[in-house]
Order: structure tokens, then C-alpha cells, then sequence
């Protein structure tokens, strides 16, 4: 029987890039994400895998919604064998400056969004003796850069759940891993570019050459289908010895 991938976050960017991955390899995909036309995304990915799909737009800042829609996809699938954290935003700015409503939603959607559905899924995958948690939190899960107090912040915070939810999950052949990526070409780095120039009083093109790309050894954007891979590898037999662990796909950048 085919497995079933909840990916949150992923009518978008490395979520849709990962979900694309796990369609490939035959899985069910549960989809979840804030675009209009999620819906219609979750279908044509079935369609053209030619495997089931659902969607939820569960709003990440809402506990209920989270477990509805972990609920929704245990009765759609009879299970939720892989859970993929996706969800994120990012807001750039000196701490003086930084606003409050943004500090709360960042840590709300970035970290505490995965406390709430890992806990959901917890009881089916105890059950089943197999779950697999994989959590997309940065390179900035394992470094710093000045004026993402927030998002390094509940970076950091998704590297120590994954650590726990290694040791809880290990009696329980449950795995939950971390993969931390460089800096990837979405719609949220598209934002953060012109927040940068702002913040670094630069131009866009600077800020890509310059600030983002001058930490990475590889002078390359990372790809979604490199990150979908190794989701899909995370999720398999083969990485059952691999728990609580943050993975870098960044260029060499916590390489220094
Ligand atoms: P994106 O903006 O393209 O996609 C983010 C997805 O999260 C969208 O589907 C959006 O609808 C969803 N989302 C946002 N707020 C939500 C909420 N409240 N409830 C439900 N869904 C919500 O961004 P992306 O670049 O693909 O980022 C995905 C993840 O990868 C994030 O956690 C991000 O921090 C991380 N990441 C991105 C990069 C990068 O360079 N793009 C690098 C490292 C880590």
C-alpha cells in the first residue's frame, strides 16, 4: 500500500518542490498551504503522478486547524507516515525596529507549527511503529546572520525539537530529521531580497552576490528537487538509522 507525505507548506516553493519528489516515489500526498489555488495544485500533482492528494488550508497559527487537518488526512489515507515541517515565513529588520506581530507570527508558523503537528501525528505513528519527521528548518537553524532575530531564533528552536523527537521517537522506530538549506530561489527569498536592499540600503542584484550568496563556498542557489531528494531518502528504510540529525544543503556555508 502506498505510503502518505504530509507536507505543510507546500503549495509553494521547497514544500511543492518536495511534494513533487514524494508523488515521484508513489507516495500520497496530504498538502497544506495559504495560496487560493491549493486545491487545484494538490490535483494536478495527483493527476500527473498519478497518485491521491488532499488539501488543507490549515492556517499553521491555529492548533485546532493543525489537528483537523492531521485528523482529515489519518480518515483520507488511513495514516500519516511522513511528516514533512515546511511552513515558514521570514520578516528582516534591526531588533529595534523589529515589530512585535512578527516576532509572534515567525515563531508561531516557523516553530511552533511543528510542536503542534508532530504531536498530532505522534499517537497514529506510535501505533503503526513507523513515522518519519523531517523538518526544513535553514542554515540558519545552525548559524546567524544580523537583523532574522526571529527566524534564527525558531530556527534554532526546530534543531532542538528534531533532537528530541530523535530520542522520543527512537523506541518507536520514529525518526526526525532536520534539513537545512542555503539559500534556495522561492517567493520568500524573492521578498527577502528586496527586505535586504532595504535593511542594507543596497541594490537587489548586490544584496544576491553580496549578502546572501557570500557565505556559501558554492555561489549557486540550492535546487527544490536536491532538497525533495533527500526527503525522500530521509523518509525510506535506508535512513532508519539516521535520528535527530540537521542536515546542511547549503554550499559549504557551516562548512566555516
Ligand atoms: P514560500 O514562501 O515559497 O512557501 C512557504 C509556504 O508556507 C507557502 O505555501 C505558504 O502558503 C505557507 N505558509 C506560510 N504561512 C503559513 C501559515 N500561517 N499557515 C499555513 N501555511 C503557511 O517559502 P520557501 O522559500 O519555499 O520556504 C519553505 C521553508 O523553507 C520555510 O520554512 C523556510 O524558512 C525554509 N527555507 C527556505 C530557504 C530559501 O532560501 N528559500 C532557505 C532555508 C530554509
Amino acid at each position: 500500500m502506498a505510503k502518505t507525505v504530509l507536507i505543510t507548506g507546500s503549495t509553494s516553493g521547497i514544500g511543492l518542490g518536495i511534494a513533487k519528489e514524494f508523488a515521484k516515489a508513489g507516495y500520497n500526498v496530504a498538502f497544506n498551504g495559504l495560496e487560493a489555488n491549493g486545491a487545484e495544485i494538490a490535483a494536478a500533482i495527483g493527476q500527473e503522478f498519478g497518485v491521491k492528494t488532499t488539501f488543507s488550508a490549515a492556517n499553521m497559527l491555529n492548533p485546532d486547524q493543525i489537528a483537523q487537518m492531521i485528523a482529515d488526512a489519518e480518515a483520507a489515507f488511513g495514516g500519516v507516515d511522513v511528516l514533512v515541517n515546511n511552513a515558514g515565513i521570514q520578516f528582516v529588520s534591526p531588533i529595534e525596529d523589529f515589530p512585535t506581530a512578527k516576532w509572534d507570527a515567525i515563531i508561531g508558523i516557523n516553530l511552533s507549527s511543528a510542536f503542534h503537528t508532530s504531536k498530532a501525528v505522534w499517537k497514529g505513528m506510535k501505533e503503526r511503529k513507523f513515522g518519519r519527521i523531517i523538518n526544513i528548518t535553514s542554515a540558519h537553524g545552525l548559524r546567524a546572520s544580523e537583523f532574522k532575530s526571529a527566524y534564527v531564533a525558531a530556527k534554532h528552536g526546530v534543531t532542538g525539537l528534531t533532537k528530541v523527537l530523535g530520542l522520543e521517537g527512537a523506541p518507536y522506530n520514529i525518526t526526525c530529521n532536520a534539513i537545512c538549506p542555503g539559500y534556495v530561489r522561492t517567493p520568500l527569498v524573492e521578498g527577502q531580497i528586496k527586505d535586504q536592499a532595504t535593511a542594507h540600503g543596497m541594490s537587489e542584484a548586490d544584496v544576491v552576490a553580496k549578502v546572501m550568496l557570500k557565505k556559501q563556498a558554492i555561489k549557486d542557489f540550492v535546487t527544490v528537487e536536491s532538497l525533495g531528494a533527500l526527503a525522500v531518502f530521509l523518509a525510506s528504510d535506508a535512513a532508519s538509522m539516521m535520528t535527530g540529525a540537521s542536515l546542511p544543503v547549503d554550499g559549504g556555508w557551516t562548512a566555516q
